[in-house]
């Protein structure tokens, strides 16, 4: 089947494609200077890679393995193959900081080349970073080094391939290193849809979506990333392992799910296989405005709840509809107050209206009000736009970072108060705290947190005392340290009090049994 070519690259100090970075909107700047003044902040472009630690003759046994085609050590490559995109990670790479850069970058194109390098890296004791689409957001791609010969980004950028579609089981196998414009063209071409588009889509992988267990801005729909993985192939210094011979099972506990999630540190997903649905017909988006956060999130209890979720349905809070980040084109615009409910329907014209006309229904009785299409397709148009935004606004001395987390119905009031709360007192007056659920469960939901403050000297002590305090609140409300961008290395200290001492122990007996000498992303996940 078709193999993809060349792909745009993240510029090494910003989010996404360099061609769409935008300066501030005129709406936004106004706002912004109010709240916090202005501060030009450039970044410092004169960034150098520290010299490459691996030693020559590993270096030549490495290119014999892959061929020299495919290994890479030169400063621009290993520079762009340096971390992930957190706030954090933006901060160190605009001061300079590129002490994470891995010593040489290799691509492997099939899963032997990917064992072959494991093999090697076991046998000479290197560190190995797999690498998707480089997107990750809690320190998931700066792995330990101390103690090894050297560290590898194992860049799964070579395999981007559609193996297979069944139609017939509407399951299709994909490659890790597509990414999520890729994976949908290329299921497009065979009429069916995998249906997963976090923020991140334009530049996060099929493989990254499984080790993180990602969740999309459809997924209410569609259902989260892990619930659409019927199948894996992984590579793991031990052998292979391939699950997924069968919808569901009871063959003991789902290994599946012991994969999905692991960030690298068991295996490499080599292979996914993926349920997809029909193309859609029609995708329709529009808004709702409720009194209160409160009203519209006991609408989507109810919702959920009645079983009649739409493809898309997230609800911002007071403070995000004021400044409208739900519409990011329109950020800094007038809004109407309250807060606006975005629900969408995909699918084929006839099931897209009939679950909208029993979602209005259903809405309406609940004292929603309606507020057209225009707000919807608003919302759909902006909605990868935001994290360009985030650099605008660095640029201009605001800090800007977001949290997610995630719990029960009966416990979300008191845990939007505890992490609003943290965030404000930890970052001082004036900041700004936001808010929309983004997903939803018969059970619960998850809140996601956008945070603006005015950069202090040092903004990235200042950030991280603010995401401690936002994680401690998040522990002593009982919810999950993360509902969909996982655990790396900035959240493992708060991991213990979400899985306990055995739950643990038996994380790292899993480890210890895949990667008994630990060459795979040394000190990401397992603590
Ligand atoms: C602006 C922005 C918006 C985001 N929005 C969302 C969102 O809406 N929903 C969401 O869930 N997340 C979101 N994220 C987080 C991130 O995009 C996801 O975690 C994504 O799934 C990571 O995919 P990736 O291909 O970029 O993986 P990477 O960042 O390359 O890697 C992530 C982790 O997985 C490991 N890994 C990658 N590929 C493999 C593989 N094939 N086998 C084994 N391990 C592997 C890496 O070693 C690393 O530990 C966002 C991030 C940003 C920066």
């Amino acid at each position: 089947m078709t193999e993809l070519k060349q792909q745009v690259e993240m510029h090494p100090q910003r989010w996404g494609n360099p061609a769409s970075a935008t300066d501030l909107p005129d709406s936004a700047r106004g706002l912004i200077e109010m709240a916090f003044g202005l501060t030009e902040t450039p970044a410092d472009a004169s960034v150098t890679v520290p010299t490459s630690a691996l030693s020559d003759e590993l270096l030549e046994s490495l290119r014999g393995v892959l061929g020299a085609e495919h290994v890479h050590t030169d400063d621009e490559t290993r520079r762009l193959r340096t971390r992930g995109k957190s706030t954090p990670d933006l901060l160190r790479a605009r001061s300079g900081d590129l002490s994470d850069a891995p010593d040489v970058v290799v691509r492997p194109g099939s899963h032997d080349d990917v064992a072959a390098v494991l093999a090697w890296a076991v046998e000479h004791h290197v560190a190995v970073v797999p690498f998707g689409g480089g997107t990750c957001v809690t320190g998931g791609l700066a792995a330990r080094r101390d103690g090894y010969a050297g560290l590898v980004s194992l860049d799964l950028i070579r395999m981007k391939r559609l193996l297979a579609v069944d139609h017939e089981s509407m399951t299709a196998v994909l490659e890790p290193g597509l990414r999520g414009p890729e994976a949908e063209a290329l299921l497009a071409q065979e009429g069916v849809v995998l249906g997963h588009y976090p923020q991140s889509f334009e530049f996060a992988t099929i493989g990254g979506f499984a080790a993180t267990r990602s969740s999309g801005q459809s997924s209410a729909g569609y259902g989260r990333f892990d619930a659409l993985v019927m199948g894996l192939r992984v590579a793991t210094p031990r052998g292979e392992v391939r699950l997924g011979s069968a919808p569901a099972n009871a063959a003991g506990p789902d290994l599946r799910q012991l994969f999905l999630g692991s960030e690298g540190a068991f295996g490499v997903i080599t292979e996914v296989t993926v349920r997809v649905r029909r193309l859609p017909e029609v995708k329709v988006y529009e808004g709702w405005r409720w009194e209160s956060f409160a009203a519209g999130a006991d609408a989507m209890r109810t919702l959920a709840q009645a079983g009649m979720l739409p493809s898309v349905l997230r609800l911002s809070d007071e403070a995000e509809t004021a400044i409208n980040l739900a519409r990011p084109d329109e950020i800094g615009g007038e809004s109407a107050g309250g807060c606006l409910m975005i629900t969408g329907y995909e699918g084929t014209p006839d099931a897209a209206a009939a679950k909208r006309s029993a979602v209005t229904a259903l809405l309406e009785g609940l004292g929603g009000t309606p507020v057209g299409e225009s707000a919807g397709e608003s919302w759909a148009h902006g909605r990868f736009n935001a994290p360009y935004l985030r650099d605008s606004l660095l640029d201009v001395g605001v800090l800007v970072e977001t949290l997610e987390t995630a719990t029960f119905w009966s416990n979300r009031q008191a845990l939007y108060d505890g992490v609003k709360a943290a965030l404000e007192s930890t970052l001082g007056e004036g900041t700004l705290v936001l808010c929309h659920i983004s997903h939803v469960y018969e059970t619960g939901c998850s809140l996601y947190f956008t945070v603006a403050s005015k950069e202090s000297s040092d903004p990235l002590p200042q950030w991280l005392a603010a995401k401690a305090a936002a994680n401690d609140a998040i522990v002593a409300a009982g919810a999950t340290i993360t509902h969909h961008h996982a655990v790396g290395t900035d959240h493992k200290p708060w991991l213990f009090h979400e899985i306990g001492e055995l739950g643990v122990s038996v994380l790292r007996a899993v480890k210890a049994d895949l990667d008994p000498t630990g060459v795979l992303n040394p000190g990401v996940l397992v603590p």
